[in-house]
């Protein structure tokens, strides 16, 4: 960073300390977010760089955890658990149909159930209630 300032136009007039600092800082803040979005770019945690992607800070551990875990897909449902070793097949344990995926919750017929039941606005909430029971469900399977 300091080579490559030293290597730029210098200003006329000098500048303070401070705005020195300020300016610097900026610039190493623009550089630190391009090069996360660089390394983001493609994979599926690309929306915790920008803040309006991430899981809000205000919901309960419970819900948190939940919809965290679904964002990132280290959600230990059965693809995840396929993915890592220690699942045979992919396939939803709830209702056999298709890869048991976070998006696969809102669909698979099997937790239909306890969908219709969730009557909040919030959408992280309901994520997080249809996501636990869909664990607690996969932990009573045989
Ligand atoms: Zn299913």
């Amino acid at each position: 960073m300091a080579k490559r300032g030293a290597q730029m136009d210098q200003p006329e007039q000098p500048i303070s300390m401070h705005a020195f600092k300020r300016i610097t800082d900026a610039c190493l803040r623009t550089e630190v977010k391009c090069r996360q979005k660089a390394k983001a770019d493609g994979k599926r945690w690309q929306v915790l760089v920008e803040p309006g992607g991430r899981v809000p800070p205000n919901l309960t551990r419970r819900d948190g955890v939940a919809c965290f875990r679904l964002l990132m897909g280290h959600d230990y449902l059965q693809a995840h658990l396929c993915r890592i070793g220690l699942a045979v097949d992919p396939t939803c344990t709830l209702c056999g149909r298709e890869d048991m995926s976070s998006e696969h919750l809102d669909v698979c017929p099997s937790i239909e159930d306890i969908r219709s039941l969730i009557l909040s606005d919030n959408i992280y909430r309901k994520k997080a209630l249809v996501y636990w029971e869909a664990r607690r469900r996969m932990a009573e399977l045989p």
